[in-house]
């Protein structure tokens, strides 16, 4: 290769730099997700995945658990019944069968629609 040649690649290496440098955009500040994080109106700490919270009635938000708990209180579930969601903001005590099958005994709806619709607004609100 003559001494010619390589300058020429060497100015077309600098070429493909500048080219380079216009395509790379300034710095863009990257938003961080800002997750809402409430606290739990039935135990009082902060929910970590407000997506896995139970929306209550009055729009306050409750740890999964908790919710589970309190229901389980409420409709007094004494082993082997249990509490369990069945989804749709639904949940269900089950109890026990002679065969020993879960069956439900009692729907109970506990999130609405309009909460969990809601709910997720208020994540997406809270995003940046
Ligand atoms: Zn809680």
């Amino acid at each position: 290769m003559s001494s010619r040649n390589k300058r020429r690649n060497r100015d077309r290496e600098q070429e493909e730099v500048q080219v380079r440098k216009h395509i790379v955009l300034p710095d863009v500040e990257v938003k961080k997700v800002v997750e809402p994080r409430p606290v739990c109106s039935i135990c009082g700490e902060p929910i970590e995945a407000i997506i896995e919270a139970i929306t209550e009635s009055d729009g306050s938000y409750s740890h999964f658990d908790c919710v589970i708990n309190k229901l389980k209180e409420k409709y007094n579930v004494k082993e082997p019944d249990k509490v369990s969601y069945i989804g749709h903001g639904s949940f269900a005590v089950f109890t026990m069968d002679e065969e020993g099958k879960y069956v439900i005994r009692e729907k109970i709806a506990y999130e609405s629609n309009e909460n969990y619709a809601s709910m997720l607004k208020y994540v997406e609100d809270n995003r940046e």
